[in-house]
């Protein structure tokens, strides 16, 4: 799964969820989490040479990012961690069982050459990343179109602030 899918499926999920509560949520810490383990793993494959799924794609990380929430001032680390969370199972990570229970299986990741050229076979040839680009622009722009996100200036508010035009700016939730 690659980024569109990655923010759009993890913002839907989130979105879904939270369609009854009348908390406003800061979504972008969702998106944030959706793309994180990318954000961190992927950099530091390029850099060590190892795989593309690292610290980043285990239980390990997301547990304690869920720790993490516990302190009063991190609560919006829950978002994050559902962020991960929907990261984690788009990329069916439970495929991968040395990589998301480490260090059950070892210290080590596996070493493999850092290849830009597979992600593009992979993005034109894979159907299941293909249907998650998809779905997941679609997701996007259902979830921005939703909310009165019709512009570049609304768009740059939601960014700045997490403002949603029809329901206002984000909010931690208190409960
Ligand atoms: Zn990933």
């Amino acid at each position: 799964m690659f980024l569109l899918g990655h923010l759009g499926i993890g913002l839907g999920l989130a979105w879904l969820l939270s369609w009854k509560s009348l908390a406003r949520i800061d979504y972008r810490l969702v998106l944030l989490g959706a793309i994180l383990p990318d954000l961190i793993d992927k950099p530091l494959a390029y850099v060590t040479g190892l795989d593309s799924r690292l610290w980043a794609h285990t239980f390990l990380f997301l547990f304690a990012i869920l720790a993490l929430s516990f302190v009063p001032a991190l609560r919006g680390f829950r978002l994050v961690g559902f962020g991960v969370a929907t990261h984690l199972l788009l990329d069916m990570i439970w495929n991968q069982p040395a990589i998301v229970l480490y260090p059950y299986y070892g210290w080590t990741f596996p070493a493999a050459p850092f290849n830009v050229d597979r992600w593009y076979d992979t993005l034109l040839h894979d159907p299941y990343v293909q249907f998650g680009e998809i779905v997941g622009s679609l997701y996007l722009i259902a979830f921005a179109w939703a909310h009165g996100i019709r512009s570049w200036r609304a768009l740059r508010n939601f960014i700045a602030h997490g403002t949603l035009p029809l329901i206002g700016p984000a909010r931690l939730q208190k409960d």
